[in-house]
């Protein structure tokens, strides 16, 4: 059944927009957002033009609000995160510039509790009861991997051995999934100060690996699910930057740009996928393309401020849906 329901999503790759609510302590909340429609319409206003010309319109799968909560945006990919366990490979990242909410969508806030996680701790969480409870003629196995990319290097986050691979945990417990995703946001944050806020300008990828053996059949099926917190897609005013800022900045806008591509390339359903030309597309190649299931949010701060990276974050969008 869960076979046929996946198959009926069309095509294989959706484009989600959030939108972040204003936060409490800003004063002046003038917002871009003129219209959100019932079927993924949405109408942006630019705060510098008048009349018909200051209104652009963009067209999603969906739309999540400024109120939409971290258990909505979950029951949004509940379904294909549940596919993983039928052996599909899904991928689910987060686009947007430095505050737009990519953190908050992919893990939650800072101290999440239960209420506010993210779709990170729900995804694993939910793989594992699934996996334990209502599927007993198959044995699952799960295992996590958490790694960064920062300057096309990759780095386990998982352990802090100077090993080839990234390290994979099993997951036997709720208390594992907490454990893990912690550990993995504690590595990230090593080495940042508040200047210098490397986790807006690395991505982040959680996979998680479930392997399944048939009881009955002997089947045994694999399938991954990648989960990516992306490095602020802003520009870089490169009059400005110099020496290792500038590189950071190289490197993102390659990445970007690279995954973009890749994206494009599969929406269009060209024959040739350019999946080599960045660390971040060949990481996540099994989960992009054939089978495999894409979902992107894009995340967008609402103030008047944000306007124009929230502008080529839109743009960006549209090319890829
Ligand atoms: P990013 O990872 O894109 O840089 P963050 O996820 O860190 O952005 O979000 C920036 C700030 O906005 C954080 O303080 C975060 O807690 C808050 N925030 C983001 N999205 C939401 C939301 N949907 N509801 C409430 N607060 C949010
Ligand atoms: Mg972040």
């Amino acid at each position: 059944k869960m076979f046929n329901e996946i198959q009926d999503l069309k095509g294989n790759i959706r484009v989600y927009c959030r939108i972040r609510p204003f936060l409490p302590g800003q004063t002046e909340k003038q917002t871009i957002i003129e219209l959100i429609g019932e079927d993924g319409e949405l109408v942006i206003a630019n705060p510098s033009k008048q009349g018909k010309e200051a209104h652009r319109l963009f067209k999603f799968n969906k739309i999540l609000g400024p109120a939409s909560t971290q258990a909505e945006v979950f029951s949004d990919v509940q379904p294909l995160v549940r596919s993983v366990l039928d052996g599909y490979n899904v991928c689910i990242f987060a686009y947007g510039q430095t505050g737009s909410g990519k953190t908050y969508t992919m893990s939650g806030p800072y101290t999440a509790t239960k209420e506010n996680w993210g779709v990170n701790y729900r995804a694993l969480n939910d793989l594992f009861d699934i996996s334990q409870s209502r599927r007993s003629f198959i044995m699952y196995e799960i295992g996590v991997q958490i790694v960064e990319i920062y300057n096309e290097q990759v780095r386990d986050l998982l352990s802090s051995d100077a090993v080839p691979d990234a390290s994979m945990q099993p997951v036997k417990s709720t208390s594992d999934v907490l454990e893990l995703m912690d550990i993995g946001l504690r590595n990230r944050a090593v080495g940042a100060t508040a200047l210098n806020e490397r986790s807006s300008r690395s991505h982040s990828v959680v996979t998680i690996h479930v392997g399944g053996r048939d009881l009955k059949t002997g089947v045994i099926l694999h399938g991954n699910l990648h989960l990516v917190d992306l490095a602020g897609s802003e520009r870089v005013d490169r009059s400005e930057v110099t020496g290792d800022r500038l590189k950071e900045a190289q490197h993102i806008n390659k990445s970007l740009s690279a995954l973009g591509d890749v994206i494009f390339a599969l929406s269009k359903k060209n024959p040739h996928v350019p999946y080599r030309n960045s660390k971040l597309t060949q990481v996540l190649q099994s989960s992009l393309g054939g089978q495999a299931k894409t979902v992107m949010f894009v995340q967008i701060n609402p103030d008047v401020s944000s306007y124009s990276e929230s502008l080529s974050t839109l743009k960006f969008a549209e090319r890829v849906s």
